[in-house]
C-alpha cells in the first residue's frame, strides 16, 4: 500500500509505470502475509516489485511499450517472474521503457517519456529508464530489466542505482518479449548490490523452456558478497578514459577506482583493439535479429490490427505501419535491408565476424585480469530532446555497453559519487558466468 500510493503521489509526472496494478498488488500481499502466518513464506515474501514491460505476465497488460501491443494480455508469464513471484515477490506494476526496447532515453515509448527523477527535464536512460527511474524514486525497492546492448546498465547509471546484466544464458529469456535473440538477456535494478545478489539468485537458472538457457550452476550470490577479493586485477581499458569520455566523469570513475585500489584490488592498463567496431557492429545484427523476431507482428494473430483492409497484404502493411513507431520501424527496414538477398556477405556475415573479433579480445584480456572496468555512458543525463531526433548520437550513448552483450559477459553499472547534481555509473564487466564477483566488488565499493 505504502508503494502504491507513493506511485500515485509522484508518477504523475515521472511516468516511470504503464500498468499499476494495485488490486493484484495488494491480493499478492494478502496471500504472502497469509504464507508468512502458516510458516511457509518465501525468501521474497512481500517484496513489492515492478516489472519491465517487456516480461509476460499472465492476465496483465504487457504492452513493451508499443501501440502495437497495447491491449495485449499475455496468457503466460516470463519464466524470471514466475520465479520471483513462486518466491514470494508482489508485482506493483509494469515500467515504462523505450518501445521494444529500442533506444537509449525511453523517448520511443508508445506512452510518452519517462523523467529522471534526479531532474525532470532529463532522461532517465533506457531502454529500461521506468524500472531505473521508478527504483531511483523510491517508488518499488527493485525492479527487473533487460540488457540487449546496455538497457539495464546505462539508466542504471543515469538514475544513480545498481543494474547487473548477467551472462547470456544465466536468466531464462522465456516470456521475455524478443527484440535481438542473441544479445537480450533480463537481469536486476535495485539500489545496492545486495539487493541485486537477492533477485539474480532468484531469477537465475536453468530452464528447459528456453533453449539457449545455461546449464551452470547458479552460486549462492549473497554469501558470496563477501568473498575475497585482495589482489583483484582490474582492467582498464586505455582507450575508454581518453578524449570520448567527458573529462569530469572520468575524473569520477578514477576516484572510485582509486578506492578500490586502497581496499586492495590492483589496477592494470588493457587494450580491447576492436572495441570502437562494437556500434557499427550491433547496429547491424540487432535489427537484423530483430527484423525477423517482429515479423510476427501481422495483424494477424498479435496486437493491432488497422480497421477494414482492403486484402492481405494491406492488412499487414497497415497494420505494422499504425502499430510500430518511427524507431521501430528503422531498426526493422535497417535489418530487413541487411538480411537481403545479395547483402548477406557485405554486412551481416562481416558485422558477425567483426563481433567474434570484439569477443575474442575479452577473452584475451580476461587471462591477465579478473574484472575490467570502465565508464557505463560517455556523460551524465542529458535533456529530454537532445538526441532523439539524431539516431546515431543517440547510438553513441552505447559505446562501452555493446561489446558486452556482443561477448556475452556479465556486467554490472553502480553509481559513483555525482556530478553537478546528476548520478555517474562505474560499470564492472566480468568473465562468462562471474556475476558473483562483480557483486562482491560492488558491495566492497558500497
Ligand atoms: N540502446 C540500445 C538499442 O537501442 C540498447 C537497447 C537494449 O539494450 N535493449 O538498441
Amino acid at each position: 500500500r505504502d508503494c502504491l500510493d507513493r506511485i500515485g503521489a509522484v508518477d504523475g509526472a515521472l511516468n516511470s509505470f504503464i500498468t499499476v496494478d494495485a488490486e493484484g498488488a495488494l491480493a499478492a500481499a494478502r496471500a504472502a502475509d497469509a504464507d508468512r502466518a502458516a510458516g511457509r513464506a518465501g525468501p521474497l515474501a512481500g517484496l513489492p516489485l515492478a516489472h519491465k514491460d517487456i516480461f509476460c505476465t499472465e492476465g496483465l497488460r504487457t504492452s513493451c511499450a508499443s501501440r502495437m501491443l497495447d491491449t495485449f494480455v499475455p496468457p503466460y508469464s516470463a519464466t524470471a517472474v514466475q520465479r520471483l513471484a513462486t518466491a514470494g515477490a508482489v508485482t506493483v506494476g509494469k515500467t515504462n521503457m523505450d518501445e521494444f526496447a529500442m533506444g537509449s532515453s525511453n523517448e520511443t515509448s508508445y506512452y510518452g517519456p519517462c523523467r529522471n527523477p534526479w531532474d525532470g527535464d532529463r532522461v532517465p536512460g533506457g531502454s529500461s529508464g521506468g524500472s531505473a527511474a521508478a527504483v531511483a524514486a523510491g517508488l518499488v525497492p527493485a525492479a527487473t530489466g533487460t540488457d540487449t546492448g546496455g538497457s539495464i546498465r546505462q539508466p542504471a547509471a543515469l538514475c544513480g542505482i545498481t543494474g547487473i546484466k548477467p551472462t547470456y544464458g544465466r536468466v531464462s529469456r522465456l516470456g521475455m518479449i524478443a527484440f535481438a535473440s542473441s544479445l537480450d538477456q533480463g537481469g536486476v535494478m535495485a539500489r545496492s548490490a545486495e539487493d541485486c545478489a537477492l533477485l539474480l539468485g532468484t531469477m537465475a537458472g536453468h530452464d528447459p523452456a528456453d533453449s539457449t538457457s545455461a546449464r551452470e550452476p547458479v552460486p549462492d550470490y549473497r554469501s558470496g558478497l563477501t568473498m575475497a577479493l585482495d589482489g583483484l586485477r582490474i582492467g582498464l581499458p586505455r582507450r575508454w578514459f581518453d578524449a570520448s569520455l567527458d573529462s569530469a566523469v572520468g575524473d569520477r570513475l578514477r576516484a572510485a577506482l582509486g578506492e578500490l585500489e586502497a581496499r586492495g584490488a590492483r589496477l592494470v592498463d588493457i587494450d580491447l583493439p576492436h572495441n570502437h567496431l562494437s556500434i557499427p557492429a550491433y547496429y547491424l545484427i540487432a535489427p537484423a535479429e530483430a527484423s525477423t523476431n517482429l515479423a510476427r507482428y501481422d495483424g494477424v494473430r498479435y496486437g493491432h490490427r488497422c480497421k477494414a483492409p482492403l486484402d492481405l497484404e494491406d492488412l499487414y502493411t497497415r497494420s505494422r505501419e499504425e502499430g510500430f513507431g518511427a524507431e521501430v520501424q528503422r531498426r526493422i527496414l535497417i535489418g530487413t535491408y541487411a538480411l537481403s538477398a545479395g547483402y548477406y556477405d557485405a554486412y551481416y556475415k562481416k558485422a558477425q565476424q567483426t563481433r567474434r573479433l570484439i569477443r575474442q579480445d575479452y577473452l584475451d584480456a580476461f587471462t591477465g585480469v579478473d574484472v575490467i572496468a570502465g565508464p557505463t555512458a560517455p556523460g551524465t543525463a542529458f535533456r529530454l530532446g537532445e538526441k532523439i531526433d539524431d539516431p546515431v548520437t543517440m547510438y553513441q550513448e552505447d559505446s562501452y555497453t555493446l561489446g558486452v552483450n556482443l561477448a556475452g559477459l556479465p556486467a554490472l553499472s553502480l553509481p559513483v559519487e555525482p556530478l553537478g547534481g546528476l548520478p555517474v555509473g562505474l560499470q564492472l564487466i566480468g568473465q562468462h558466468f562471474d556475476e558473483a564477483r562483480l557483486l562482491a566488488l560492488a558491495h566492497r565499493y558500497q
